[in-house]
């Protein structure tokens, strides 16, 4: 380890104290894994501070030894990287300490939370505490952060889907330890910092996201109040050819807030998937086989015993019984010029775990849906995440993309769409590969850096990515890429934030 690290190091332990600053070789080990196509990405330490003072202070120490620093809220970022930072030799700041539910404001439906603050976390504080307000998360792990989550800008599967745009008010300490806070913040004894999102003059938070411009030390987030009434609905399709017919009913329905929460509509492979690890029921694994070689014999057992199709349509009313009724009627004469399709009501969800555990993150339940990984062998597993427009040709050409390359590099399409606005579709694909097999991993990393070609070069941008191929998206992005680095040197001239994040490094 270089002498300047060790330096800082120690100067870290002076703040935090020496048993939050851990660099045995166990440790290093847990913080460089990751379930991606590169080896693991060892980092040099890794900090555990308890306070916003804390985090100002190590900033200020990792400049004056030029020491990367690479925060994590929870290290639950599965699919993009885990904890492990984009380059080796950083330091993990990790919050895991700082994890205190600051502020639930129950009549204006807010929480202001710390960085380390899990989904789980708050869904046991709002239920113990009997607050009607429901949470929103993904589906990654309940351990995972509303932090982390938002600054990546993740999606989840209530109204409030789009976690950064529920947002509301950031304190970000910025590299040079300065505290900067966002929104209504500025002004002291602002009394509208988680009310009011744009503030005055120009609106900030969104630098904050996705960057290595500042780390978010705290954040304000709405919160969805428990409706008078609410409604799951399912929807199994047999013919895997109707998903253009899919997209098309279902765009005008969501654009128009008749479905109101993020729509998914999952390929059976992932709906298998799910299904096991949401129910527990290992027995799906042996017969689906690692890699999805079931003959089609045992794909209709499968979908006849977890009541599933080719492709699977979840989505959920809220609100006044009566207007539900009106709501589900609509749907319902919508879908009614398909066919060799079915509705899955509230009733039968509890018979298979796949819609059971539908019915429960429609409603901010947190689940895990990790388990699936271990399927394969090492773990490997990661997201390609396009952006399509809900229109049945955009989303017919991104699903024609990713099966032809899965194919060609011997992987198989899986994959969930996730209709966010009624305009906006999250193509969800996912990888699963044995990371311990040198061939396989290898062709699953050539896999997704031509997906994320072929996607880019006919004009579909991934909404994210891991920390692999941050690089290899940004510098597809011209201007962009230079005014980014701008902002990052007037930021951050030493480059000491989170070095390679979303492809911005001043050392590259
Ligand atoms: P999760 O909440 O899913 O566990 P992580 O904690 O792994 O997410 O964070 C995902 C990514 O988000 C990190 O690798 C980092 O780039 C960024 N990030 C996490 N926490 C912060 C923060 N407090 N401030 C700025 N960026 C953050």
């Amino acid at each position: 380890m270089a002498k300047s690290i060790q330096q800082a190091l120690r100067a870290m332990e002076v703040v935090v104290g020496d048993n939050h600053v851990l660099s045995d070789p166990g440790t290093l080990e847990k913080y460089s894994l990751n379930m991606l196509t590169v080896e693991n990405i060892a980092p040099a330490g890794v900090v555990k501070p308890d306070s916003v003072e804390e985090v100002q202070d190590i900033l200020k120490i990792a400049n004056q030894y030029k020491v990367g620093i690479w925060p994590i809220s929870t290290g639950q970022n599965h699919g993009y990287g885990m904890a492990c930072a984009a380059k080796p030799g950083n330091i993990i700041l990790d919050f895991a300490r700082m994890n205190r539910i600051l502020e639930v404001n129950p009549d204006l439906a807010y929480a202001l939370v710390e960085p380390g603050v899990t989904y789980i976390q708050l869904y046991k504080y709002l239920q113990k505490n009997k607050i009607p307000l429901w949470i929103d998360c993904p589906s990654g792990s309940p351990e995972s952060s509303l932090v982390g989550n938002t600054t990546e800008r993740g999606v989840g599967y209530t109204p409030m889907a789009e976690h950064f745009l529920f947002s509301c008010g950031m304190e970000v300490v910025l590299a040079d330890g300065k505290i900067l806070r966002t929104g209504t913040g500025p002004l002291p004894g602002t009394k509208t910092w988680q009310i009011f999102k744009w503030g005055f003059g120009p609106y900030l938070d969104g630098m904050f996201t996705a960057s290595n411009f500042g780390i978010v030390t705290k954040l304000g987030l709405w919160l969805m109040p428990e409706p008078p009434a609410y409604e799951p609905m399912g929807i199994v399709f047999n013919n895997p050819d109707d998903i253009d017919r899919i997209i098309e009913i279902l765009r005008p329905l969501k654009i128009n807030n008749v479905i109101q929460n993020g729509a998914a509509v999952t390929h059976v492979r992932k709906s298998l998937g799910h299904a096991a690890v949401w129910g527990g029921s290992k027995e799906i694994l042996p017969k689906v086989g690692r890699r999805f070689d079931y003959t089609p014999e045992v794909l209709k057992e499968l979908k006849d015993t977890y009541n599933l199709g080719n492709w699977n349509s979840s989505f959920a009313l809220y609100g006044l019984p009566e207007i539900i009724q009106i709501h589900k009627k609509i749907i319902k004469d919508a879908f009614s010029s398909m066919s060799n399709y079915r509705f899955v009501d509230s009733s039968e969800m509890s018979d298979s775990p796949y819609w059971q555990a539908r019915e429960k993150i429609m409603r901010g339940e947190p689940l895990s849906e990790f388990d699936m990984s271990d399927w394969v062998g090492q773990a490997g597993s990661l997201w390609i995440s396009p952006v399509a427009p809900v229109q049945h040709e955009h989303v017919t050409t991104q699903i024609e993309i990713a099966k032809d390359t899965c194919a060609k590099h011997g992987f198989k399409y899986s994959a969930e769409l996730i209709v966010g606005s009624g305009r906006d579709l999250h193509h969800i694909i996912w990888l699963m590969f044995d990371r311990s097999d040198m061939d396989e991993r290898q062709r699953a990393h050539q896999c997704v850096g031509e997906m994320i070609d072929r996607y880019c070069e006919v004009g579909y941008l991934p909404y994210r990515t891991n920390v692999a191929f941050s690089d290899h998206i940004m510098k597809k992005l011209g201007l962009f890429r230079e005014i980014c680095h701008d902002l990052k040197r007037l930021f951050d001239p030493n480059g000491i934030l989170s070095p390679g994040k979303s492809g911005i490094d001043l050392h590259d």
